[in-house]
């Protein structure tokens, strides 16, 4: 995972010191927006393209994690949140959200729907990792899965609907980087021909790779320690050890993405982190925020053997893919997506007086009644204070709801620019209102 290596600014907060948890933050003002404007954008598109939304729950039974990502990865064995309940039972803080989908299509039986049963979902992950510039403890996932079809069609599927989302926020040059890592049938010959090339090279090998030699040898191919890159260039290739079945899946998800015009660079040693996946491994590939080596912003591939894993009799082949929010909308090419309930105010309101301050509630509720956007200093009271607030808002036009008005039942409604004003009676102001936004 490229990231730079300068340390988060946030120190730790010490015991009892009021701050959020290392590594996690409020989302506040133009921070949030730019999440919800994103989510909102991301949603359409997989919409779009026909996939529906799903939420499942934040916490799982932590077996859902430690079957399904499985032991030997660094998600599972370091970064886990896990918890004991009141009641005794183990959960878990959701590290990514494959492994909780497959749980849902499982219990509810969706095997018996229509296949694929195709899904988006976004929202928090949690991994107790080391806080760094673009990699935090708790962090914003978009997903994109298709469960229950093992047809190639839909990891092109799956990657051009992430490509679409990426690109739409503006991304330059997105390319995709990917392999194949072979089912049940050809997997293991190719990995005890790895072994025994690692073993050769064993004396070089870091110890962290040495360790990973006997729990998941397939992670040395992605290890980010120097010596191993270099052992790495000679070790054998996935591809070449492929069943003639992965094969020509392979070569079907090549051709779907060279129809649409998709760049792609086979790479050897992408293998990913976590240990459900199947055949299709890929990267969303994009340049990087200071012009150093082009990071991944979004991961995924094929996971057909979770569902057994996860006590599924049959097997469930199924295919997604994991954006990475924060990243992404902290790029510099970010095309901000304005929120759809972020309007700018058309009128500025103004009360004076304590007649007009208990009837106030009413007419911002006349003006919300006709989707008037409008801003308001509600707990002021003079007329200055209220009217420099007016003007600083550049709303268009001002309410100004006095004593009298307050007795006639009507308001006064200023246009800012030329000054003019008009009286109008609170049952006609939806009305005058619409009329003078045409
Ligand atoms: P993964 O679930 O590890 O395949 O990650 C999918 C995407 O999520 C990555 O490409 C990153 O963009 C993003 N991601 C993973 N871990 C973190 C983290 N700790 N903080 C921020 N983004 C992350």
């Amino acid at each position: 995972m490229p990231t730079s290596k300068k340390p988060a600014k946030k120190p730790a907060p010490k015991t009892g010191e009021l701050a959020a948890p290392k590594g996690m933050r409020d989302l506040i003002n133009e921070e949030y927006y730019l999440f919800q404007g994103f989510f909102e954008k991301a949603q359409e598109v997989a919409m779009y393209y026909g996939f529906k939304p799903i939420e499942t729950p934040m916490l799982e039974q932590d077996f859902i994690f430690s079957s399904g990502i499985g032991a030997g990865t660094d998600v599972v064995d370091k970064e886990m949140y896990t918890l004991r309940t009141k009641g005794g039972d183990m959960l878990a803080l959701r590290p990514e959200h494959t492994a909780s989908l497959m749980r849902a299509y499982i219990e509810h039986g969706m095997a018996n729907q229509p296949q694929p049963c195709m899904f988006y979902q976004y929202g928090p992950s949690f991994r107790h990792d080391n806080p760094q510039k673009g990699r935090y403890r708790e962090f914003y996932q978009f997903d994109i899965d298709a469960l229950g079809s093992e047809k190639s069609i839909l990891d092109a599927l799956v990657i051009k609907t992430m490509l679409t989302i990426i690109n739409e926020s503006g991304a330059p040059a997105t390319s995709i980087d990917l392999n194949s890592i072979g089912c049940k049938d050809c997997r293991p010959g190719y990995v005890r021909e790895l072994v025994n090339y690692y073993k050769k090279h064993v004396n070089n090998l870091p110890a962290v790779d040495r360790e990973r030699l006997k729990a998941n040898p397939l992670r040395i191919l992605d290890s980010k320690e120097e010596k191993t890159r270099e052992i790495n260039e000679g070790a054998p290739d996935a591809i070449s050890f492929l069943c003639p079945a992965c094969k020509k899946h392979f070569k079907e998800v090549l051709e779907y993405l060279e129809e649409m015009e998709v760049p792609y660079n086979i790479n050897k040693n992408l293998v990913r982190g976590l240990s459900y996946y199947s055949r299709t491994v890929f990267e969303v590939v994009v340049p990087s925020e200071d012009g150093g080596a082009p990071m991944a912003i979004a991961g995924g591939g094929r996971y057909d053997y979770l569902g057994r894993q996860l006590g599924s009799k049959k097997d469930i082949p199924a295919i997604g893919v994991a954006l990475g929010v924060d990243r992404l909308i902290s790029m510099p090419w970010y095309n901000k997506h304005t929120p759809r309930i972020i309007k700018k105010p058309r009128v500025y309101f103004i009360q004076l007086g304590i007649e007009a301050k208990l009837k106030s509630l009413n007419i911002i509720e006349i003006l919300r009644k006709a989707h008037v956007p409008m801003a308001q200093a509600l707990s002021k009271d003079s007329l200055g204070a209220q009217l420099a607030m007016a003007e600083k808002s550049g709303a268009p036009y001002t309410i100004i709801f006095g004593q009298k008005e307050a007795i006639e039942q009507s308001v006064i409604v200023r246009n800012m620019a030329t000054r003019s004003q008009e009286t109008v009676k609170q049952k006609s102001l939806a009305e005058y209102m619409k009329n003078l936004n045409k």
